[in-house]
């Protein structure tokens, strides 16, 4: 079934009763050549590219829960392509230049609205350090401008220009960023990969790794063996859990971050605002939602919820910088379990058990690298072979010590990244 704006015509005026169930409710094959764990954002991308730019149809994705129940329905939507270190760079430059043919590309509209960033900053330090990231954004071919203090004022005049302790000096300003609907794009690739073949498979918990001779042989799941000659994991917060069933010993943390919005408000924030002192940014949605979010929770933990003092922790960093907020109405806030790796960047490589593959590591900035990591993990589960874009994000850069991208300088901390 093919969206277009005739077809949402035609169907208001017939009441809505043509449209069809959007995949399949396939029961479980006993053999695939791919099996991939988590139906989130990244296993079912990886799905869609295995199929449409690999031709690969006998392949299964695995989901413990309902299709985008984890972090893919639960994120605060930014997509942007503003990273410092090479490795990163290029990588998240190519998801960009994905996302902005999504919609077409799946015929389906994943609501990819490129409103622009502004991350502030608050000394003359971070301005150096902005110009050095703008730099390196526009050297990999992306926009980014600096702004002074005056021309954030015009944007955004209801910040707190004079605060004592963080004064607004200026903002590096990426116009190719933005926000996309998280749900569309599991569903837009969940579509696109059921309608090439893909078995999605819903209620369906991987409870084991079938391994013989060094090599994969299959999955065991709630719903009975299946087995497949690769396996991909792509499990984002239970990355750490899903890999010790192949007896990997992963340098993940599991921590919650917790995500906010408000009640309904008419437009006042246009773009996307990162606060240089705090770990917090905002946009707004388009039913009007202030939507927002800070730091991780501090520990680790397993629960898809968040705590009080963290509430408090980024309801006050928001009173900081935009004190008319206090105003509106906290609506509702939840939490989403994060994979957080040593150095913040995230691991897309082959594992010791040849024909098992693991994806993950993407801490909390996963959302906007869905189309890239697909891509990438595809091409690494159909080839062989890395991927250049995705190339650096080795696993054994944590055993060496070679590779690293600590692209916020905060060292192995998961925590602080
Ligand atoms: C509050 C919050 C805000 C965020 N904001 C942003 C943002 O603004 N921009 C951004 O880029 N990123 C953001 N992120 C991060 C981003 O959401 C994640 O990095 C990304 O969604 C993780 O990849 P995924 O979509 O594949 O994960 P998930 O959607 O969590 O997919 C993993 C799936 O694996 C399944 N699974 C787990 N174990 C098993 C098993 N044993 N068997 C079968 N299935 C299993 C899970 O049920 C889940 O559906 C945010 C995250 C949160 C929580």
């Amino acid at each position: 079934m093919g969206f277009s704006g005739f077809r949402v015509i035609a169907e208001g005026l017939m009441g809505q009763r043509g449209w069809k169930p959007m995949w399949r409710d396939p029961s479980p094959k006993s053999e695939y050549d791919i099996v991939i764990i988590g139906g989130g954002g990244h296993g079912l991308s990886t799905a869609y590219y295995l199929a449409k730019e690999h031709g690969l149809k006998n392949i299964a994705v695995l989901e413990k829960g309902y299709l985008g129940g984890g972090n893919v329905g639960r994120n605060t939507t930014i997509v942007r392509a503003n990273y410092f270190l090479p490795g990163n760079s290029e990588f998240y430059s190519h998801s960009l230049k994905l996302w902005e043919g999504l919609s077409q590309d799946l015929n389906y509209n994943v609501m990819l609205s490129q409103r622009g960033q502004i991350t502030l900053f608050h000394s003359d330090g971070q301005r150096d350090a902005g110009v050095r990231r703008g730099n390196m954004i526009a050297g990999q071919g992306n926009k980014a401008e600096l702004w002074d203090r005056e021309r954030v004022r015009r944007e955004l005049p209801y910040l707190d220009y004079d605060n004592t302790r963080f004064p607004i000096y200026g903002a590096l300003f990426c116009p190719e960023s933005g926000t996309a609907r998280h749900d569309a794009v599991a569903w837009g690739y969940a579509r696109g990969a059921d309608q090439r073949g893909v078995d999605l498979i819903q209620n369906c918990e991987v409870t084991g790794i079938d391994i013989q001779d060094g090599k994969v042989t299959g999955v065991q799941t709630s719903r009975g063996a299946i087995r497949a000659k690769k396996v991909g994991i792509v499990v984002a917060g239970r990355s750490g859990q899903v890999a010790a069933m192949a007896g990997m010993r992963l340098p993940i943390e599991s921590h919650i971050l917790q995500a906010f919005v408000t009640e309904g408000l008419k437009p006042v924030i246009d773009h996307v605002v990162s606060f240089g002192m705090g770990h917090f940014y905002i946009s707004q949605s388009d039913k009007g939602g202030l939507v927002f979010g800070g730091d991780l929770d501090f520990h680790s933990s397993y629960a898809a919820r968040g705590n009080l003092p963290m509430q408090e922790h980024v309801m006050e960093a928001a009173m900081t910088l935009m004190p008319m907020i206090g105003k509106a109405k906290l609506l509702r806030s939840w939490g989403g379990i994060m994979d957080m790796t040593p150095d913040g960047s995230p691991i897309i490589d082959k594992t010791d058990t040849e024909g098992l593959f693991i994806d993950c590591g993407w801490c909390y900035g996963g959302f906007k690298a869905v189309p890239g990591s697909g891509f990438s993990f595809a091409h690494l589960i159909a080839t062989g072979n890395h991927h250049a874009p995705a190339a650096r994000f080795r696993l054994d850069r944590f055993r060496t010590g070679r590779g690293i991208m600590d692209e916020e300088g905060t060292g192995s901390q998961h925590n602080l990244h």
